[in-house]
């Protein structure tokens, strides 16, 4: 079976596996206690902890561990808007944010806060007209992603942080599908809060991080004397010190990029050509480089990928949180794509374990999967 869901989670690298089966042997304790365990695991931690601040360019300091980028985006957003001074209440989201993400959205609004939800373009990109309308002196957090987990298309951080600099508002960038993909320097964008996830870049489930610009204050969600107060729990060392190795093996991103590029430019090229009616979206605006989100005709994603899957490849009809399959993605119907399109939305991502022998096969599995295909294509099949 080949792997292409990428975006979904990616697959533990050995080194990662091994830092972390080291660690729990040896390194267990409670990196609060003050006894010679605690203290070995309080060194585990800051030398996690530095390894994290060294690769994104941020002080240690301001690194602060969640268990993933939920739990990040959620500190980031309530915590931010909870420091925030007496008339700024004001949240805004972008429409394509994670479907997670939109869920706090739904809280909060619910909870009597006052929410917008910045549009998209019909190929996925921002409409930042619509922000600079939206972003206003009321406004006490804006929460943007940096690039889009279904479409990969990448959106307009430094233009929104500008915008949200000129109104005085805190900006949060929920940067999980970037980080590991595309360079990272946590000043470059002047974002005030950045989240991110181990398991999107070979390394664990169950830890990821906030990065939080120093001088930005946040009210804690879950309070606790770890984390600089910012974040209370006892720690998932392991798991930590796995995020940071897999942070420290990133090496060249550009090079990896490249070859995921053109990787999926020719899995693309030989889908558009081998198969009936392919559309691909987000395809005319930067994107992430190891993903191409599409529908084929109005095949159903269920018979697409269940004929994917019987031809020996994993994928995904979008985000793994809400890919039941009956609902269609709110990615695309922010986009404006109709329901019986979007119920065919496939969507095919690379990582750093994808070869070129892996796509080939796909290539050479597209007769058999067009033989597959039943010849009614209703959405629903
Ligand atoms: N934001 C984005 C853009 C994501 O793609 C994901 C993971 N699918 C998340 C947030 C949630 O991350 P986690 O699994 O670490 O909670």
């Amino acid at each position: 079976m080949i792997y292409l869901d990428h975006h979904a989670t990616t697959p533990p690298s050995p080194a990662v596996i091994e830092a972390m089966g080291a660690l729990m042997v040896t390194t267990w304790a409670n990196a609060s206690s003050q006894h010679a365990f605690g203290q070995a695991a309080r060194q585990a931690l800051s030398g996690a902890r530095a390894t994290v601040a060294r690769v994104l360019g941020c002080k240690p300091a301001e690194v602060v561990f969640t268990s993933g980028a939920t739990e990040a985006n959620h500190l980031a957003v309530r915590g931010l808007l909870g420091a925030a001074p007496a008339g700024r209440s004001r949240v805004v989201f972008s429409a394509v944010e994670h479907s997670g993400h939109l869920k706090l959205a739904q809280a909060l609004a619910e909870a009597g806060v006052p929410v917008d939800v910045l549009p998209v373009t019909a190929e996925g990109g921002l409409d930042l007209a619509a922000a600079a309308r939206l972003i206003g002196p009321d406004v006490a957090v804006v929460s943007l992603m940096a690039a889009n987990n279904e479409t990969g298309v990448l959106m307009p951080v430094a233009e929104v942080a500008a915008l949200a600099r000129a109104a005085g508002a805190r900006l949060h960038v929920d940067a999980t599908q970037w980080i590991g993909k595309q360079p990272f320097d946590f000043g470059a964008w002047g974002a005030d809060a950045v989240s991110f996830s181990g398991h999107k870049f070979n390394g664990p489930k169950g830890a990821g991080a906030l990065l939080l610009r120093q001088g930005a204050t946040l009210r804690p969600t879950v309070p606790g004397s770890q984390e600089r107060g910012r974040r209370g729990g006892t720690e998932n060392l392991p798991a930590i010190v796995g995020m940071a190795t897999a942070l420290a093996a990133l090496g060249d991103l550009g090079s990896e990029a490249s070859r995921l590029a053109a990787l999926r430019d020719r899995l693309e090229a030989a889908l558009l050509t081998g198969l009936p009616d392919v559309h691909v979206w987000g395809r005319g605006l930067p994107r992430l480089p190891g993903v191409s989100f599409l529908r084929v005709g109005m095949w159903s994603a269920d018979v697409l990928l269940n004929r994917l899957e019987r031809l020996g490849f994993a994928a995904s009809s979008g985000a793994a949180c809400s890919s039941s399959g009956s609902e269609p993605s709110h990615v695309l119907t922010a986009m404006g794509v109709p329901p019986e399109e979007a119920l065919g939305a496939v969507r095919l991502s690379l990582g750093r374990t994808t070869t070129d022998a892996d796509i080939e096969a796909l290539v050479a599995a597209l007769p058999a999967l067009r033989s597959l295909l039943p010849s009614a294509e209703p959405a629903t099949a």
